[in-house]
C-alpha cells in the first residue's frame, strides 16, 4: 500500500475531476474509500465510518451485496451480457416482469426498465404526455426529480436553478404541509388544512387548463426535501382531483421505494391510493448496478401496444442490471427486509425524538419507516438558498464533527437525513444516534445555544 494520503492528493491536485452538487475542490477532501462491510465504510487512513443515509439513501443492504446478487451478475455476464431491448428479448426480462407483476399493486406493470432515477421519471414524463395529448405537469416546490433536462425542470428544489429552470411545460404547486405557515389559517385543524391545500391545488388546476394538465408528478414521502409525509386525506384528495380532471397521478418512488418507508412503495402508506405511473430505482437494485423502473396502469400499457413510448436509452433493460435487481428483490422479500424496516419504526422514531428533545439547535423532525429527517433551528433554514452565515459556519463544525464520530453521510443543510441501511442492527442503530447525538452537541455549541 504506497497508495497513501501523500500521493492521493497529489493525484487529485494532478488528475482533477469534477464532484456533482459541490464545488470539485470538495475533491481534497472527501474520504477514498477502501471497502465495505455491513452497514460500514472504511478508508484508506484507517478509518471506520457508519453509512447513516445509505450513500444517497440507496445502499439499503448496506456495503455487503448478497452472494446470490452477485452470482446472478456474474451468470448474467457470462451467458448473456447484453441485448438492445429493441433488438431482442431475454429471458431475465420475462422473469424480472413476472416478479414486478406479483410485487406492483393493482394492475400497475413494470414498462421500461432505465438506469437512474431521472430518466425513469423522463420516461413517465413522456408516457403522460402521449397517452393524454397534454403537456403541462404540476410538480411540487419541495421535490427532487433527477438532473435531466425534464426531471430537473419537474424538480421543485434550488437544484433545478442551475440549468433546468428555463424548460417549458412545468407548473409548481406548494406541497400540502408548508413548514412555516397552515394553509387553513392559524386555528385550522388538520382536516381543515388538507382541504384548504386541495383547494388551492384545484385552483391552480382550473386557472392552468385542466385540458393542458397531463401528469402531477409527486414524491409519495418526500426525500431530499425532508421526509415530508402527506398528511391524512391528502393523496386521496390528489387522486380524486386527477380523476376528476383526467390527469395522471404520477408517483416519484425513486428514493423511498422497495421498503424504506415501513412498505415496498411509500404510496402504500396511504389507504387507497393508487397511481397511474410509478418511477423508481435506488432500492430496485440497492445500489449494486445503475437500474431503475417505469411502472403504469393497463390502460397506459395498452395505449402504446400500436405506438412507440418516443424516449429510449441504449442501456434500457440491460440484462445485468435486470439480473441484479431480480435477485436483489428476492433477497428483499426473503428476508424479509420491508416488514424489518418497518418493526424497526417504533425505535428510530424513539431515538429521533430523543434528540430533537435533547438538542435545542433541532426545530422539529419527521419520520416514517427507516426515514427520518431533523431540521435545524435556524429563522432561514425555511430557504436552503438562503446562506446564512452564522448557520452556515455552525454546519460546517457539525459536518466535522459528524465525520470525526464515525459517521458518512450525505449533507442537505438545513436538514439532517437519518437513513441507514434496513439491514442494520438494532445496536448498530442505537449506536449511529448515539454518534449523531455528539454530533448536535457541536451544533447546538456552534449555534450558540
Ligand atoms: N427522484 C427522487 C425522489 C430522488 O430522490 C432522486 C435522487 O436522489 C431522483 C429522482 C433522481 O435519481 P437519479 O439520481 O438516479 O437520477
Amino acid at each position: 500500500g504506497t497508495w497513501g494520503s501523500d500521493k492521493l492528493n497529489a493525484s487529485r491536485q494532478e488528475n482533477p475531476f469534477m464532484m456533482t452538487w459541490v464545488p470539485g475542490a470538495a475533491r481534497h477532501s472527501v474520504p477514498n474509500m477502501t471497502h465495505g462491510e455491513g452497514v460500514y465504510l472504511f478508508d484508506d487512513k484507517g478509518n471506520k465510518y457508519l453509512d447513516w443515509t445509505s450513500q444517497a439513501v440507496c445502499a439499503n443492504l448496506g456495503h455487503d451485496v448478497p452472494k446470490a446478487v452477485v452470482d446472478a451478475a456474474a451468470q448474467q455476464m457470462a451467458t448473456l451480457p447484453f441485448v438492445y431491448g429493441g433488438i431482442g428479448m431475454t429471458e431475465v426480462r420475462t422473469r424480472l416482469n413476472q416478479l414486478m407483476s406479483e410485487i406492483l399493486p393493482g394492475d400497475l406493470r413494470a414498462a421500461v426498465y432505465p438506469s437512474s432515477g431521472a430518466e425513469a421519471n423522463e420516461a413517465g414524463i413522456m408516457m403522460a404526455r402521449r397517452f393524454t395529448g397534454r403537456q403541462k405537469i404540476i410538480t411540487w416546490y419541495r421535490s427532487y426529480h433527477g438532473a435531466t433536462a425534464n426531471a430537473g425542470a419537474a424538480t421543485g428544489d434550488f437544484r433545478r436553478w442551475y440549468g433546468s429552470d428555463e424548460v417549458p411545460g412545468f407548473v409548481k404547486a406548494f406541497n400540502p404541509f408548508p413548514l412555516f405557515f397552515n394553509h387553513g389559517g392559524p386555528n385550522a385543524t388538520e382536516e381543515e388544512s388538507v382541504q384548504a391545500a386541495l383547494n388551492m391545488l384545484e385552483e391552480q388546476i382550473l386557472n392552468e387548463g385542466p385540458d393542458n394538465i397531463a401528469s402531477i408528478i409527486m414524491e409519495s414521502v418526500v426525500g431530499a426535501g425532508g421526509c415530508l409525509v402527506m398528511p391524512p386525506g391528502y393523496m386521496q384528495g390528489i387522486r380524486a382531483l386527477c380523476d376528476q380532471y383526467g390527469i395522471l397521478m404520477h408517483v416519484d418512488e425513486v428514493m423511498v421505494g422497495f421498503g424504506r418507508t415501513g412498505k415496498l412503495f411509500g404510496f402504500q402508506n396511504y389507504e387507497g391510493v393508487m397511481p397511474d405511473i410509478v418511477s423508481s430505482a435506488k432500492g430496485i437494485s440497492s445500489a449494486a448496478i445503475p437500474m431503475s423502473m417505469t411502472a403504469c396502469n393497463a390502460e397506459i400499457m395498452d395505449f402504446f401496444e400500436d405506438k412507440p413510448l418516443g424516449w429510449g436509452s441504449t442501456y434500457q433493460a440491460h440484462p445485468v442490471a435486470m439480473a441484479v435487481a431480480y435477485e436483489n428483490i428476492k433477497y428483499l422479500i426473503e428476508n424479509n427486509i420491508v416488514g424489518r424496516s418497518a418493526n424497526m419504526a417504533p425505535l428510530f422514531e424513539a431515538c429521533m425524538q430523543k434528540l430533537a428533545n435533547d438538542h435545542p439547535s433541532i426545530k422539529q423532525y419527521r419520520a416514517i419507516g427507516m426515514f427520518g429527517c431533523f431540521d435545524i433551528q435556524d429563522t432561514n433554514g425555511a430557504n436552503p438558498k438562503l446562506q446564512h452565515e452564522a448557520a452556515h459556519q455552525a454546519f460546517h463544525k457539525y459536518k466535522q464533527a459528524y465525520i470525526e464520530n464515525g459517521l458518512v453521510g450525505l449533507h442537505r443543510y438545513p436538514h439532517i437525513h437519518c437513513a441507514p441501511p434496513l439491514s442494520i442492527t438494532e445496536e448498530e442503530l442505537i449506536d449511529g444516534f448515539q454518534r449523531l447525538d455528539r454530533a448536535l452537541d457541536v451544533l447546538d455549541d456552534a449555534l450558540g445555544f
